[in-house]
């Protein structure tokens, strides 16, 4: 039987709407501060056990906090040798960087730091972010010869898109022909599933569903972590040419794209840049965008309605 399954997760950006048979398992973990859903054949159960194992083993390269971690020792000056994964993001990173014109910025540690939106009530003062501002600047480092100087690394934009990536590559290795990998929100799927986008000023209710083949969705918004100060909503995605979280018309950016990674740091990249940097997912193949406006109007590039089965809820 056919149905549609909801998989409404606290922390998931995007919801799934798959189509199961009773021989599907969904199983959860949790890494990366978020939850982590993969849904595949029961046959795949031990592959669904590795691939968890295989995200507890990428917190240890990517995560930022845990003194453990490859990119908090490198931050740190304690190694200075980078793996290949951390240099595989971070020449993507810094390619991002060049098309957006430093909107994306690997570097922008010091002003997520600053601004710490889980933590504040309050914005900090321009000083800080001067101060801060100061070792921020992707034209500042190299990938080859790997040299940070003063700066820091945050690969938040875009290692989940990584991941989600391997473990896509690890299923399909094994014979896998049906698997939802839902790393909080970041979707990446092995054959063809409908995806629920979420409203973002109501994000448990879905707002539009889509129709998608071996491809990834990953949304980037406002209301995902943030604090609220007289009036204003200050929020995780900093725009690091001003130092302030990004202030515009955009409530939520989901893109579409065969690389979860492309998706993630697009994502976060059209947020900042807004309507006019939907064109960039042209530079990608097969990548398209669909964008929430505060007024719950949307932007898409061309064609996507038709492309994916865009239906509003
Ligand atoms: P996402 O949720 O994928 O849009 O990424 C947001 C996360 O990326 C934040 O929590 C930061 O860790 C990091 N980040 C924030 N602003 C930027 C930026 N301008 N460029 C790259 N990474 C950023
Ligand atoms: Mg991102």
């Amino acid at each position: 039987m056919k149905k549609f399954l909801p998989l409404f997760m606290l922390l998931a950006l995007v919801t799934l709407f798959s189509s199961c048979t009773e021989t599907k398992v969904t199983r959860q973990s949790f890494a990366f501060d978020t939850v982590l859903n993969i849904t595949a054949d029961e046959k795949y159960n031990e592959e669904i056990s590795e691939a968890f194992r295989m995200c507890q083993g990428y917190e240890k390269v990517f995560s930022r906090t845990n003194k453990e971690s490859e990119l908090y020792k490198i931050n740190n000056k304690v190694s200075v040798l980078p793996s290949k994964e951390i240099k595989e993001v971070l020449e993507f990173s810094l390619d991002m960087s060049k098309k957006t014109d430093g909107a994306f910025d690997v570097t922008v540690a010091p002003l997520v730091d600053l601004w710490d939106v889980n933590k504040r009530t309050a914005p900090p003062s321009s000083e800080e972010i001067e101060k801060a501002k100061e070792n921020v600047g992707y034209e500042n480092i190299s990938s080859a010869p790997f040299s940070l100087g003063k700066a820091s690394l945050d690969m938040g934009a875009v290692a989940k898109g990584y991941i989600a990536d391997r473990l896509v590559d690890y299923f399909k290795e094994k014979g896998a022909d049906d698997v939802i990998i839902d790393l909080g929100g970041n979707v990446a799927l092995v054959g063809e599933h409908s995806v629920g986008i979420r409203n973002p000023k109501k994000p448990d209710e879905v707002f539009a569903v889509i129709h998608l083949k071996d491809k990834s969705a990953v949304t980037s918004g406002a209301y995902q972590r943030y604090f609220d100060y007289e009036g204003e909503r200050y929020h995780h995605i900093i725009d690091p040419r001003t130092g302030y979280p990004s202030d515009g018309d955009i409530l939520s950016v989901t893109v579409v794209s065969p690389s979860s990674m492309v998706a993630d740091a697009l994502s976060t990249s059209i947020y900042i840049l807004g309507e006019d940097a939907l064109s960039l997912c042209e530079e990608f193949p097969h990548t398209d965008a669909i964008i929430i406006r505060k007024d719950l109007n949307t932007a898409t590039t061309k064609g996507f309605a038709e492309k994916y089965s865009l239906a509003y809820k």
